[in-house]
């Protein structure tokens, strides 16, 4: 079994999908592994790293020709030499990337979407949504700390007394709770709000305030999949009331409000903006996905005529690469490590197991998975 580790092409993205750490443990399973060169230098790790775990160092065509299985961090849109029945695991969004999905398909390339892995007991050490989105939250404190014109805690001194940052954080998944307790570690006061009630208690142990709208529709906003719903009209009009009341009193917005497979609900309005003070700060995670603040602008910091700045980096746990690579590539490891067979020395991808069933999109010439259905 060739694994190859792909240097990445998308823009603004320095992780890697093997570390030294999980290329000792491949080679332990009995793999031999070729990591492209350079493939590490967006997160700090250089080649003689992977050399002396194991590795060899090599181009990418010649990679691509040999390799039985390759692990990249975003999938390629294509891998021209790629050999019909190579797996490759990979982030795909397949929903946005539907022509990469086929093209794989094209040429009987095997995909296993990492962003599709079922959120079950099993494969919590495989989620790549949950360890990338805990270094963003936690990044998106820092970043807006950094555009921020004062400081986090309060501050008795001398000369007088800083007040503490107001942190209001909307949507609290993975990346809402990190924020949290990020802020918090920071010394601001932190409150939050979601759709979803069973949070409610998540905020108050991190020591900040829960804003709710409690009614019958917060009660069942939470899918089986522990996912929001889309909310009704009446319920949207409640929630814009309360951000309106609480936003024009915090100093610092974090938004991170997704829906599976829609886009991201608009939750903080320009009107809503306007009404925080000069040299405010809003981060909006979901900006790629639409974004949750009106006139946020993905790969930018932008700011309103009121002097407020709204930060929309792009692939926020890429601004964290050597850990979010070391996650993510103990997430792949962890998948390959659960299928392998110790007598052919080789994963076999079951496909009637519900993990496999959850991230397989393309298998033996076809595109199997029913998210692409229709
Ligand atoms: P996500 O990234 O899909 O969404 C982020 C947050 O935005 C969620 O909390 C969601 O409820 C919230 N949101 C959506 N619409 C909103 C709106 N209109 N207003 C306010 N908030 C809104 O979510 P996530 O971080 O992936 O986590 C979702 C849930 O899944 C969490 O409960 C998490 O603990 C759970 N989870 C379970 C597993 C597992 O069982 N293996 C793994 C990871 C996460």
């Amino acid at each position: 079994m060739r694994i190859g580790v792909l240097s990445e092409t998308a823009d603004v993205e320095r992780r890697v999908a093997a570390t030294p750490e999980t290329v000792r443990k491949l080679i332990a399973l009995g793999a031999e592994v070729s990591v492209e060169a350079g493939a590490g230098a967006g997160a700090a790790i250089p080649d003689a790293a992977y050399a002396e775990a194991g590795a060899t160092i090599a181009e990418r065509a010649a990679l691509i020709a040999a390799a039985d299985l390759i692990l990249a961090v975003q999938a390629p849109p294509t891998l021209p030499g790629a050999r019909a029945g190579t797996a490759v695991v990979a982030i795909f969004a397949p929903a946005a990337n539907r022509a990469t999905v086929d093209a794989y398909a094209a040429v009987g390339l095997t995909a296993l979407a990492m962003d599709l892995m079922p959120r079950i007991t099993r494969a919590q050490s495989m989620d790549v949504l949950s360890s990338q989105s805990n270094l963003a939250g936690y990044k998106a404190v820092l970043d807006v700390a950094a555009e921020y014109g004062r400081a986090f805690p309060m501050m008795m001194t001398a000369a007088g007394t800083i007040p503490a940052a107001r942190v209001f954080v909307l949507g609290v998944g993975v990346a809402g709770l990190q924020a949290i307790a990020t802020a918090r570690r920071l010394g601001a006061v932190v409150s939050a709000t979601d759709v979803r009630l069973a949070t409610k208690e998540q905020i108050q142990s991190l020591g900040a305030k829960p804003i709710f709208i409690e009614d019958e529709e917060t009660r069942a906003a939470e899918t089986s999949g522990g996912y929001a719903k889309e909310m009704s009209d009446a319920y949207k009009a409640k929630q814009a009331a309360l951000i309106t009341e609480t936003i024009a009193k915090q100093d610092i917005v974090i938004t991170t409000a997704l829906i599976p497979g829609r886009p991201a609900p608009r939750l903080v309005t320009a009107v809503q903006v306007a009404s925080m003070r000069p040299g405010s700060v809003l981060v909006d995670l979901a900006v790629e996905a639409g974004g949750n603040i009106e006139g946020a602008r993905a790969g930018e910091v932008v700011e309103t005529s009121g002097g407020v700045k709204i930060v929309g980096h792009k692939n926020v746990p890429s601004r964290v690469p050597f850990d979010a690579s070391a996650l993510y590539a103990r997430n792949l490891f962890n998948l390959v490590a659960a299928f392998w067979d110790k007598d052919t020395r080789a994963p076999v991808w079951k496909r009637d197991d519900e993990i496999v069933k959850g991230v397989m999109l393309t298998d033996g010439g076809a595109v199997v998975h029913p998210v692409m259905q229709g």
